[in-house]
């Protein structure tokens, strides 16, 4: 599942911890900076988490969308297939058998909002904040307040 960057290229990511939503920039590979074994730190609240939890609310609802459509979808056919259309004479029962795959959603867009922050520590990681954080914001390698403007 590919999630889309903004103009800059910065992909939309949420706090596990405070809910907030921020973006980080999304490195090629091998040019970023590397985590922390206990993960990222959240710009705003300054709380680490495994690099895999910032997940947005709308990037699970996807996920788990792609999951149903595209692995349990075939799999219910194939239960619904094997299964015997036709009541036979002698059959004591019959099952019914329906499932429903939801339709496939629309693939997310990414906006250019909130306001860009670089790091003197970090020069290589610098994040999006909402346009109304008016304090501190921490850098995701290390933890540390960027300096106020
Ligand atoms: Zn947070
Ligand atoms: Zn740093």
């Amino acid at each position: 599942m590919s999630m889309p960057l903004d103009s800059d290229g910065f992909l939309r990511r949420e706090c596990p911890t405070c809910e907030r939503e921020f973006k980080w920039f999304s490195s090629p590979d091998g040019e970023g900076a590397t985590p922390e074994a206990g993960g990222y730190f959240c710009p705003y609240c300054g709380i680490q988490a495994p690099t895999n939890s910032f997940f947005t609310a709308a990037q699970i609802e996807l996920a788990k969308n792609v999951v149903l459509r595209d692995l349990v979808g075939p799999e219910l056919e194939k239960v619904g297939n094997s299964l015997p259309r036709n009541k036979r004479p002698g059959d004591l029962v019959s099952i019914e058998f329906s499932a429903t795959v939801p339709p496939k959603m629309d693939p997310l867009v990414e906006t250019d909002d909130m306001r860009r922050v670089d790091f003197e520590c970090h020069p290589s990681e610098p994040v999006k904040v909402l346009e109304a954080w008016d304090r501190d914001v921490h850098c995701l390698v290390c933890g540390a307040p960027a300096a106020r403007r």
